[in-house]
This record gives structure tokens, sequence and C-alpha cells, in this order.
């Protein structure tokens, strides 16, 4: 997934209930490619990092029809990983490592930008007729944000059930970290954990959480009540640090994503496709990129159609703390 987005505009409205903070964030419409759109719920103007977790996309559900679909050429990214979760559909993922994986449900693939990788992500012309999907990235703390880059797909992660006695099922798939007693294999950077859920209509059930991590849910699918909010679809409820538990239910059925992680500590650059400390090092990226400096090697030859990056901003870009002070 690439940024493409020149004018952020979001909608955001306020909710306190009885049981701690409470903020439901609609994710705005951004345009991807010239044809399709999607919806992005972080960062949020007032809420830009759930952990480590810096980006929040939500693709379909499309039906594919004669259109393309998913025609994100070859780009950079940098101090990130992306973490690729389809819901439905196929989509090829190619980097400059020589990586070529199709992307598929129940799939996670995680690439480590690091230092610096090129890939593309296409929808190649026999896939399924139908997309969905999300696309998540974590900021890489500053101690590994230059690592080696790396790619990595794990088929076999672990499955949730937590709904409560009596009632339809809670069920899903852990994707990175620690919940619920179960443990993801994914290699992670920073104390967080990423789940997908999915509630039967008529279901309840209570998340055993860490109190240090902050947490969000975003529905895909459907709706649901998360603590005392009812959240539809593209819209993400932050529920803040200080819970033991996370309170589910839904009475039409619904699906959703759940995140969480220790607080950020650090205030980052995000630019583009990059992650950084300071303006300078963001043009220093935006520079390599433009000239294919060594740091991003091409993803099949230099020939190959990529996304040129957009001019820089003519004010300095200033790192940014995860959360927006008196917000
Ligand atoms: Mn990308």
């Amino acid at each position: 997934m690439s940024d493409l987005e020149t004018r952020p505009r979001e909608q955001v409205c306020r909710s306190k209930a009885g049981h701690g903070e409470q903020l439901l964030i609609t994710a705005r419409r951004v345009p991807l490619g010239k044809t399709t759109e999607l919806a992005r719920a972080l960062p949020d103007r007032q809420i830009r990092m759930i952990g480590a977790w810096c980006f929040l996309d939500h693709y379909g559900p499309e039906e594919l029809g004669t259109s393309p679909g998913m025609q994100v050429w070859a780009h950079p990214h940098t101090g990130l990983q992306t973490v690729s979760w389809l819901l439905e559909g196929e989509v090829e993922h190619r980097d400059s490592l020589g990586s070529q994986a199709m992307v598929r449900p129940d799939e996670l693939n995680i690439m480590t930008a690091g230092h610096g990788i090129v890939h593309s992500e296409i929808s190649q012309p026999d896939r399924p007729p139908r997309l969905h999907g999300v696309q998540l990235w974590v900021a890489l703390p500053d101690g590994v944000r230059d690592v080696e880059p790396r790619f990595e797909s794990y088929a076999e992660l672990p499955d949730l059930a937590l709904g409560t006695n009596g009632t339809a099922g809670i069920r899903g798939k852990l994707l990175l970290g620690e919940l619920a007693g179960q443990r993801s294999p994914a290699i992670t950077h920073s104390p967080l954990c990423g789940a997908d859920l999915t509630l039967e209509p008529g279901s309840t059930g209570t998340v055993e959480v860490d109190p240090a991590y902050e947490y969000g849910t975003f529905v895909v699918a459907g709706s649901a009540r998360v603590e005392d909010t009812d959240v539809a679809v593209d819209q993400l409820v932050y529920l803040g640090t200080g819970r033991s538990e996370i309170r589910l239910r839904s009475d039409q059925g619904g699906r959703m994503i759940l995140l969480g992680g220790e607080p950020f500590g650090e205030d980052i650059v995000m630019w583009w496709n990059f992650i950084g400390r300071s303006h300078d090092e963001i043009v220093g990226y935006r520079t390599a990129w433009e000239h294919r400096d060594v740091r991003f090697s091409p993803v099949v030859s230099r020939d190959e159609k990529v996304m040129e990056a957009p001019p820089m901003p003519t004010v300095a870009l200033k790192p940014r703390p995860p959360r927006r002070v008196g917000g």
C-alpha cells in the first residue's frame, strides 16, 4: 500500500462514558490510484498511533468485475513494517529482496522495510472476483528502524475463541503479539498485538487485555458495540490505556480488527511511504528514491513501473507525538 493522500480530511467525535476513554473515529476516504477509494482510520488528527500501529487502511469489499483491482506499482518504504491482511481475494506482493508472495485470506504477510525496501502490490488477471482487506503499518522503534529489510509470511496463526458461556461465539485469529492466552509466531519489535475477530449475531464476550497497552477496534464488516460505543464499518474506537478487559457484543454480527500496544515513546515523522525522525531524514529518503540510490533496489528491473514521490511540502515536516497534545 502506498500513501497517495494529499489533503487529509477527517471526522472525529468524542464519547466519554462510564468505562474510561472511548473515542469514536470515522475513517476518511482517500483515493488509491485513479479508480479506487479506501478508508483510512490511522493516522487520525487526534490519535496518530495505537502503540506502534501508525497506519490503518481498509479497502473493499469490492466486486472487481472488469476493474484491474489493486495496482500499486513499485514504491519505497523506510522505518516501518507493513502488515497485509486480506479478508477476501488475492494480491501479489513482490519486493526488492526478490520475494514473491500471493497474499491470501488467513495468511499474515509482514514486510520489514527498515533501512529501505521497494515493493509492488498487484491484482493478477486470474484473481478472485472480490477484494477486501486491510493494510497496517507498524513504526519501528529507533533502535531497529534501520535494520536490514525482510519479508515474512505466516500461514499458521493462533485461533481465538472469546464468546461468553451460553452465547453465540466470538472467534478470530491472532495476528501479532499476545492476546487471550495465545501468542502469535510473528516477530515484533515493540510490545503490541493485533487480532481479527468475527462476532456472530447476538454474541457477547470479554477480551482480557493488558492495562499497560492502549487499544483500538476497527470494524470491517457489520456492526458491533465496544464497551459503551456503537461502531459501524470504517469506524475505530480508541480505548486508551488502563483497562484489564474490553467488552464486545454484536446484535447483527460483525467483524473487527483489534489493535493494541504500549504507547509509542518516540515522536516520528511520517511522510508519503517513509517514517523517519526529522525533515532532513525524509528529504534524504525522497532523494534516494528519486535517484534510485542503492538504498532502494528495483523489484524487477530499473525499467519497471514505479510510483514517484510527491513534492516535499513547502513547510518543514515536524516530528509528531503519537497523540495530539490537548487533543
Ligand atoms: Mn507499500
